[in-house]
């Protein structure tokens, strides 16, 4: 079983989450602005797909050692993160005695390490799933310990520190990625969860949006609406 693993799959799952709005904005002619609702906007309802999903809930084990600048409350920050996508039914939770990655052989991790430098990408995620099955069967989640990094909860919070990102909203993305979600499409996704860019001071991606929603329906049979959106 094991040699059917995805391990190539893996490496090509890597999922990038760049760090400049600029730097895919420009390209259609739209201008980045911090005025920008800072939710996720319900009115988008684009989102892409993998060929992966959960089928059971998965356990991790979490070391914030390595995250810098407002980090105390990591933890927390993690947690609320990754939990906005238990709407579909299943749920990622810290343990002490995390399940296997099967890929690595090591504990599924969400961790801090460096990645490439405080260069353009702020975290990465490396599902390990069944190539013939589908089945999400670990991950490794990283976080770029050389970004700015912040546990504000909230979008006040998150904007007094408008030089760091929020812990739980780069998690909510992450972990979207492990549940199977790939980016949103389109110039409009911007303020989805799954949206590839982000900036520093947001808080917004931390809540589902229309999009993000309707991709977990396509994925569990779920029937989440997209409006009354939870912490909006
Ligand atoms: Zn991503």
């Amino acid at each position: 079983l094991l040699l059917r693993l995805a391990c190539l799959g893996v490496l090509l799952s890597i999922a990038f989450f760049g760090r400049f709005y600029d730097r895919s904005h420009t390209a259609n002619g739209a201008q980045h602005s911090t005025d920008k609702p800072a939710q996720a906007d319900d009115a988008v309802r684009a989102f892409a797909v993998t060929k992966h999903r959960l089928r059971r809930d998965l356990t991790y084990h979490l070391d914030t050692a390595g995250c810098s600048d407002h980090c105390q409350d990591g933890a927390d920050a993690v947690a609320s993160g990754v939990s906005a996508w238990d709407v579909s039914g299943f749920t990622l939770t810290q343990s002490a005695a995390p399940a296997i990655d099967p890929c690595t052989g090591t504990p599924n991790s969400i961790s801090w390490a460096a990645i490439d430098g405080p260069g353009r990408m702020i975290a990465l995620t490396r599902p390990c799933f069944n190539q013939k099955t589908g089945e999400l069967l670990g991950f490794q989640m990283t976080f770029n310990s050389a970004t700015a990094w912040s546990d504000c909860i909230g979008l006040a919070a998150c904007h007094q520190l408008p030089h760091s990102y929020s812990i739980a909203a780069v998690a909510a993305h992450e972990a979207g990625h492990i549940y199977g979600l790939d980016h949103a499409p389109g110039t409009l996704s911007s303020r989805l969860t799954m949206s590839a860019v982000a900036s520093p001071g947001d808080y917004g991606h931390a809540t589902l949006g229309c999009g993000d929603r309707l991709g977990i329906n396509a994925l569990y049979k779920t029937h989440l609406e997209c409006v009354a959106l939870p912490g909006d």
